[in-house]
């Protein structure tokens, strides 16, 4: 079952049509039990429909002939120096698109600017980060800038790369060996990743110094897209450790983790 602040992120990809049917299903799910995100759809909805029949108003003949003038003085220019460019005949059509463009765009700013903007949980907003930087990692086969077992190298490596000490040891004799070491960037800062397996499982530890405005109950808990999060803070130190590891498996990392830190 989704939340209110999960379900708002993706009323639009919902609207779109652009979520796979699982999702599809749950948001349906969410919308017809809570009325806010309800009326946040609604409001969605209205605000796509009313875009869709902006007017498109017809451009000024004169000022028509001085842009289009423009236009093929430019053309003929290019046509001049570059010698394949195509034969540039500019249509009236880009021009009253780009007219509207900026016509929806401001309606769009608007409408954002208007509506009532409930900020989402930091908490959240983080968790949904690390687990993003999680995925980019698998997806471009970039895991470690220092590929490496062995923890003598990795944590060198960070020094001087970030004003913090990222704990790095490895945890091989405990079924999680060290692979290697990151540096990777949120919206709030460089925070390190300190990358790990469990047999043919990836963990991402991303590790910065807590802030003083994190807060709640930790260790705190999220999942997306097959992945799982777990965050805790020990010893003034804000970890979240990322994997498609069960959530159980991730408790048990996390076990290792905070028995081999000090408190
Ligand atoms: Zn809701």
């Amino acid at each position: 079952m989704r939340n209110c602040d999960e379900t708002r992120q993706w009323l639009d990809a919902y609207l779109d049509n652009e979520l796979d049917p699982v999702n599809t299903l749950e948001i349906e799910q969410h919308l017809q039990t809570c009325p806010a995100c309800s009326q946040a759809y609604e409001e969605l909805r209205a605000l796509g429909a009313a875009l869709s029949t902006v007017p498109r108003y017809p451009t000024p003949a004169a000022l028509r002939e001085r842009i289009h003038s423009a236009l093929l003085g430019e053309a003929s220019a290019e046509a001049q120096t570059i010698p394949f460019a195509p034969a540039a005949r500019p249509s009236w059509r880009w021009v009253t698109a780009l007219a509207a463009m900026l016509v929806l765009g401001a309606m769009l700013a608007g409408a954002l600017l208007f509506s009532r903007h409930q900020p989402a949980d930091p908490n959240q907003m983080l968790a949904r980060e690390v687990i993003a930087s999680h995925i980019r990692s698998l997806m471009v086969s970039h895991l470690a800038d220092v590929a490496s077992t062995d923890q003598h190298t990795v944590k060198p490596w960070f020094d001087g790369k970030l004003n913090f000490a990222p704990p790095v040891v490895d945890f091989a004799r405990n079924g999680f060996p060290l692979v290697g070491g990151r540096l990777d960037y949120l919206t709030d800062g460089p925070i390190a990743a300190v990358v790990y397996r469990r047999d043919k499982h990836v963990i991402n530890l991303f590790v910065r110094p807590a802030t003083g405005t994190e807060q709640g109950k930790f260790p705190k808990t999220a999942s997306r897209q097959g992945y799982n999060c777990l965050s805790w803070i020990q010893a003034g130190t804000r970890y979240w450790a990322v994997s498609d590891l069960t959530p159980a498996e991730l408790q048990q990392f996390m076990e290792i983790v905070r028995r081999s830190t000090p408190s």
